[in-house]
């Protein structure tokens, strides 16, 4: 397959459409492998990590080289890739080890303290993980590091549109030694289809449709799923904002990579006294933005679409808004040359319109006024989906009390993107934009692991436990008895009721 570079249409590289059954023997090799991988301990997986980290520091530009060839982005959106993966491999690599700690936990009751009890994490054997093309290196190093980390094998099916990343991050993996656990199968969706088939448990990047396709095969397989899907995330810009930064938050938040972020600022709903003088701002900080492609070059804030179908979708979106009354600000249309698309202004928008209710993911701003803060969240809430969102405010206790009522996985307060490099908080979609959630400290980590419990008998072992067979009146009471007296409540705990 051809992989091109949507800049200039240029090809930048090929791979291999690997067929079903190449996926399915993979699976097998890694599945054989993976028991020596988990063997080995946190500790000596959180080294290999720390090579690995090495070795992504060493090769930071090349990789970022490769990041811009497939994308199309500017140097400076795709410079945040490898940055972002080393500083999550430190994450996984410091903390593994203690999230994976077996619990010891005291018993719920009494009766429990005939038992020491042990809650222990025991890895899936292989993970399967199918990516996106937003951000070709980090959607790879987002979920395979924490399983890697987990003692799982991994397998990775990047995005048919921006395979070359993921290549190279199994190239490092090969590179530097560690134990043949990792890797990367490139191809379309019957690749993508083998990997759900194959797998042990599948994280899913990428659209709500595909996840919805995923979930139901691996429903009919009982077979774990975790979605993280597609996004509308609302901006919420309150009366007391500080305009100046709030525009340039927003301008970022919507624009980073051409707006090809799941937690992309989608939607702004502007309180009424400022909403003049944001939208003046608005249009004034999107003129000064520099569209174009120059390679390691930083002439450019906004780079090309991945695909030229992306152009098409906010082309549609545009084209939908304007026929139902909405008016263009600034930009508006695909640039001709290359997957291009201008950063792109709307007012007079409502929620008629595709373009605030159906994904972009695209350089679109539409603007809405809002009578208060109660028409902000109602409006921010009325959306199928619920991935991210953010509140610009001058007062940040009235913005958390804002966040609290809004139905999205992550709510940054005067910030855009902010909680997808916090590491310790969960990220994951409500509603149409996933199930499950990546990071977010223990939980991040185990997910990737199937719970044992162990129950080991304290104290001297009696003949019989009083459950057991023979039936018998006596033992029967004494559990009931012992029931009222730990569980009931009140005179419930020492008298039964009458015929009891
Ligand atoms: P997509 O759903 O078309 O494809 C994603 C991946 O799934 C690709 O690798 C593709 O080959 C594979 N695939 C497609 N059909 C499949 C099937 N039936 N079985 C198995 N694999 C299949 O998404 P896309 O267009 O590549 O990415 C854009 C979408 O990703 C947007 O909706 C965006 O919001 C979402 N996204 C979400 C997050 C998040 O963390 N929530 C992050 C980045 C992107």
């Amino acid at each position: 397959m051809d992989v091109r570079n949507p800049a200039d249409g240029l090809v930048v590289g090929q791979v291999q459409d690997h067929p079903p059954a190449m996926v399915a023997d993979t699976v097998g090799q890694l599945r054989r492998l993976q028991p020596e991988w988990d063997a080995i301990g946190s500790a000596a997986r959180a080294e290999w990590l720390l090579r690995l980290l090495d070795w992504l520091m060493d090769n930071s530009d090349r990789l970022t080289d490769v990041v811009q060839s497939e994308t199309g982005k500017t140097r400076f959106d795709a410079g945040i890739e490898v940055p972002a993966a080393i500083d999550l491999a430190k994450y996984w690599a410091r903390h593994a080890g203690g999230f994976l700690t077996e619990e010891r936990p005291t018993p719920h009751s009494p009766i429990g303290l005939t038992k020491r009890l042990i809650t222990r994490y025991q890895p899936y054997p292989v993970v399967g993980i199918i990516t996106p093309w937003n951000l070709p290196l980090l959607n790879p190093c987002f979920d395979a590091f924490s399983a890697l980390m987990a003692g799982a094998a991994v397998l990775v099916k990047p995005s048919e549109v921006t395979p070359l990343s993921a290549g190279e991050l199994a190239r490092g993996w090969a590179e530097i030694g560690a134990p043949p656990v990792f890797s990367v199968l490139t191809g379309g969706v019957e690749t993508g289809r083998a990997v759900v088939d194959a797998v042990d448990y599948v994280q899913f990047t990428g659209s709500t449709a595909t996840g919805r396709a995923i979930a139901s095969v691996c429903g009919d397989a009982l077979k774990p799923c975790s979605l993280e899907l597609g996004g509308k995330d609302p901006a919420i810009v309150l009366a007391d904002a500080d305009i100046d930064r709030t525009v340039a938050g927003i301008v970022y938040g919507g624009l980073f990579n051409s707006g090809q972020v799941c937690i992309s600022v989608e939607r702004i709903y502007v309180e009424a006294p400022v909403y003049d003088r944001f939208v003046a701002c608005l249009v004034d900080q999107v003129r000064e933005l520099r569209q174009g492609h120059d390679d390691r070059g930083f002439r450019f804030d906004i780079g090309a679409m991945a695909t030229p179908g992306q152009c098409e979708i906010v082309t549609r979106h545009v084209e939908d808004a304007v026929s139902r009354g909405a008016r263009i600000l600034i930009g508006g249309k695909a640039t001709g040359a290359g997957a291009f698309f201008e950063p792109t202004v709307l007012v007079d928008v409502d929620h008629s319109m595709t373009c605030m209710t159906e994904e972009t993911f695209g350089p679109l701003l539409p603007v809405i006024r809002v009578a208060d803060e109660d028409e902000a969240i109602r409006l921010a809430n009325d959306s199928d989906y619920g991935l991210s969102a953010t509140v610009w405010c001058g007062d940040r206790q009235r913005g958390e009390r804002v966040a609290r009522r809004l139905e999205a996985g992550a709510v940054n307060i005067n910030d855009a993107f902010a909680n997808l490099v916090n590491f310790a908080v969960p990220m994951g979609g409500w509603k149409n934009s996933g199930m499950g959630a990546r990071f977010g400290g223990p939980a991040g980590i185990r997910k990737y692991c199937r719970q044992q419990a162990i129950l080991v008998p304290r104290g001297p072992a009696l003949k019989r436990e009083p459950l057991w067979y023979p039936a018998s009146r006596v033992r029967s009471r004494l559990v009931t008895t012992l029931m009222r007296i730990f569980d009931g409540r009140g005179r419930r705990r020492f008298f039964a009721a009458r015929g009891d």
